[in-house]
């Protein structure tokens, strides 16, 4: 992957505001990199923060599916997806979906907020880094 990162940015309602703060707090670190998120999640960081971000649909409208896509052509390094472990999602499984994409490509990806503070400041956020190869396919 490149110095400049493709960073999906979704947080589900009960964790939006939790995410806007989060992007707010490192927007100068996030400034360089290209963001892409689903309809309401990403027009409340654009409107919070100013930004530019690129948005997808919303989430149960097809959204995660589309970060999906991006992530299987190999067009999304990070995922920041802050999920809500305590309500069920009429999306789920779209959210699975999404979530088992990620790790089956090596995307960086952080379900809460401290994970996410810690790969904001990792020194290899503005390194190209070299992706592990995908898993031989198991029978
Ligand atoms: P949203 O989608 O940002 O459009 O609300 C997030 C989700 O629930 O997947």
């Amino acid at each position: 992957m490149q110095a400049t990162k493709t960073i999906g940015l979704v947080a589900h309602d009960a964790c939006k505001q939790d995410l806007v703060d989060w992007v707010t707090l490192h927007r100068d670190l996030l400034l360089t990199h290209h963001l892409v998120a689903t309809g309401t999640t990403g027009s409340l960081i654009e409107n919070a923060t100013g930004l530019k971000v690129e948005l997808l649909k919303s989430g149960p409208l097809g959204g995660d599916s589309q970060l999906g896509a991006r992530i299987a052509e190999g067009k999304l390094d990070m995922l920041i997806f802050f999920t809500d472990p305590l309500s069920a999602m009429p999306h789920d499984v779209d959210v699975k979906a999404l979530t088992r994409l990620a790790t089956l490509y090596n995307v960086v990806m952080a379900c809460n907020r401290m994970t996410a503070d810690f790969i904001i400041e990792s020194p290899l956020l503005n390194q190209p880094h070299t992706r592990p190869p995908l898993p031989e396919k198991r029978a």
